[in-house]
């Protein structure tokens, strides 16, 4: 049984339950016959509302390709989730001009972030490309694994999606895979915080580079004011020295997917991100970083090595460069 929660992202955070509307409203003629094989991502670990969006995209959507992309759309942009989350005039269908616009501004984005990773040659099963799904409904956020991310429909519309965000996860997986394992398993040997640290600060490095815009539903701040950004909500989440623990440590944050979580995303987030931007300063890239997240299960050991340095000592530096207590040690359960 897929964990809802398998696949940490900001989007989980943004959002405080899923309003669950399944409902793609597109109900045109098509079929998937036309859109092919080669059309159809692969989610390797789907949430249960992932198959049903996915299904009904590939029957009655449109699938829009770019040369690092293909993009779902619903065939007919139905105003139900849009006009759920705002009271605002419905807005126009989208039309082709718009689809196309959207999946040249990703193909961009992703293009470079190949190119940033070490990877311009990244392929899942042979195909280079990332596919999105884009259900005109209320969710979270979140690429599920393989080849596949899954964003509502009106957050890429209104350029508020962490769609770069959501790729960099599936540009940076490697053999190991966290989310195909027991839940347990992940809750305490994931380290989520490089996970979720690494693809916001190359989301935002990747975001600098192409001069397009970085949105983060948590961290919405210019990255400058980063450091600061996290360290005020460090101080401010109920508990600062228990979540400073998961921040360069293994395993999930329980809070963050619990009752009390929006008290600590914000800062989760933005502490994992502000730290792996600070060891890629130290290192002088992410080259170390990256070597890390694929080694699976000796990621910290991996970026010592690396690095020659203690994760926990680089850990207190950059709490004390910040502005917080450096007071804190790295959570290492044993096997
Ligand atoms: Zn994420």
């Amino acid at each position: 049984m897929q964990n809802r929660f398998g696949t940490p992202c900001l989007g989980v955070l943004a959002i405080a339950f899923s309003l669950s509307m399944n409902g793609c409203a597109s109900s045109s003629s098509s079929n998937a016959s036309r859109a092919g094989p080669t059309r159809i991502g692969t989610s390797l670990n789907a949430w249960d509302d992932d198959k049903p969006r996915k299904a009904s995209l590939e029957r009655d959507g449109l699938a829009v390709e770019g040369r690092h992309v293909v993009a779902w759309f619903p065939r007919e942009f139905a105003t139900k989730a849009d006009s759920a989350r705002s009271s605002s005039t419905p807005k126009p269908p989208l039309t082709d001009a718009d689809r196309r616009a959207i999946v040249d501004r990703l193909d961009r984005g992703i293009a470079e972030a190949k190119r940033f990773i070490g990877k311009p040659d990244w392929s899942f099963r042979g195909d280079p490309r990332l596919y999105f799904y884009f259900p005109d409904a209320n969710f979270i956020s979140h690429a599920p694994g393989g080849n596949t991310a899954f964003i509502p429909l009106w957050r890429i519309r209104d350029d508020q999606a962490p769609w770069l965000h959501e790729a960099m996860h599936l540009l940076m997986k490697v053999d190991g895979d966290w989310l195909s394992q027991p839940d347990g398993v992940a809750e305490a040997r994931m380290p989520l915080w490089l996970h979720e640290g690494l693809a916001e600060a190359i989301s935002m490095e990747v975001d600098a580079r192409t001069g397009m815009k970085h949105y983060s539903p948590l961290i919405d701040v210019p990255a400058d004011q980063l450091d600061a950004f996290a360290a005020e909500h460090v101080r401010e989440c109920p508990d600062p020295q228990r979540l400073l623990t998961y921040v360069g440590g293994r395993g999930k944050l329980p809070e963050l997917f619990g009752e009390d979580r929006m008290k600590y995303a914000a800062a989760f987030y933005a502490a994992s991100t502000s730290l792996a931007r600070y060891l890629a300063r130290q290192d002088g890239g992410y080259q170390h970083l990256l070597a890390a997240i694929a080694s699976f299960d000796h990621e910290t050991e991996t970026y010592e090595r690396l690095s020659g340095q203690s994760l926990d000592v680089l850990k207190q530096h950059w709490a004390t460069e910040i502005g917080l207590n450096a007071a804190t040690s790295i959570v290492r359960p044993s096997k």
